[in-house]
């Protein structure tokens, strides 16, 4: 399994883009406007999308990939979700006045797109990987992937701040090598972290503190401007762990 990372930054500007991770060349697992660093083909090689909650930052690449690719293909991009996040995107997005529903494009029978609702601990298994909702705690509903191969797993925490639910999935995962979290700003933000329900560095050390392994661990979603001062107050908060910034083109492998 590879993952390639093709946006991890909490916001845009100079060559950042928002959360988009591809899993082989068939899967996306959110879709910021790192989508609109594929190509046109490998736009077109996309059928599934997970989607860790409604955020624009993590769908607002979903209209248009669905408007580029969806005639030049043979069956529908299936969206995978909460069916909160479902209902919003039904609601306010696919509505037919902010855009059209592709599921009844060209026609019901026949659509550019579906909907699949997954509940937390829920999983969907495409080939011999499998993609789990795990509990996380942000402002609106959402959910972290597992995404399981046999060599091992990865696990992906959408938006979060602190989470009991999550950190207790982490430490059932026996085989967990790769943890991409978000880390949205530093510790002078903290109250604007609490509110919007994102982490900082402080709670996200608070955290790790209950984790049982060792993963490798990948800090995503920093705001643009302040990633040095988020990363330096990481190192100091948990000297002990490996931990790294995701960068924006990354691959990560689990292969046995
Ligand atoms: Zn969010
Ligand atoms: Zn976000």
């Amino acid at each position: 399994m590879k993952l390639t990372v093709l946006g991890c930054s909490g916001g845009i500007g100079s060559g950042r883009h928002t959360t988009c991770l591809m899993v082989d060349d068939d899967v996306l697992i959110d879709v910021g406007t790192g989508v609109t660093t594929l190509d046109f083909d490998a736009l077109r090689r996309i059928d599934h999308v997970f989607l860790t909650h409604a955020h624009l930052d993590h769908i607002l690449g979903l209209p248009l990939l669905l408007d580029s690719v969806g005639e030049q293909r043979a069956s529908p991009v299936i969206v995978h979700a909460l069916p909160e996040v479902l209902a919003v995107l039904e609601k306010h997005l696919f509505n037919w006045q902010l855009w059209p529903d592709f599921r009844e494009i060209p026609s019901p029978d026949a659509p550019w797109l579906r909907f699949e609702a997954l509940q937390y601990g829920q999983a969907c298994e495409l080939g011999a990987r499998r993609f789990e909702s795990l509990p996380v705690n942000h402002v609106v509903p959402a959910c972290g992937y597992r995404v399981a191969v046999p060599a091992g797993s990865l696990v992906f925490s959408g938006d979060t701040t602190r989470s009991e639910a999550f950190v207790a999935a982490l430490n059932a995962i026996p085989d967990l090598r790769h943890l991409i979290i978000e880390t949205s700003f530093e510790n002078a933000l903290a109250d604007v972290a609490r509110a919007s329900r994102h982490h900082w560095p402080e709670s996200l050390a608070a955290d790790l503190a209950g984790l049982a392994c060792a993963p490798e661990i990948w800090i995503t979603h920093l705001k643009p401007g302040n990633e040095t001062a988020i990363m330096d107050e990481l190192r100091a908060a948990l000297p002990q762990s490996r931990l790294a910034a995701l960068a924006q083109g990354q691959v990560l492998e689990i292969s046995a």
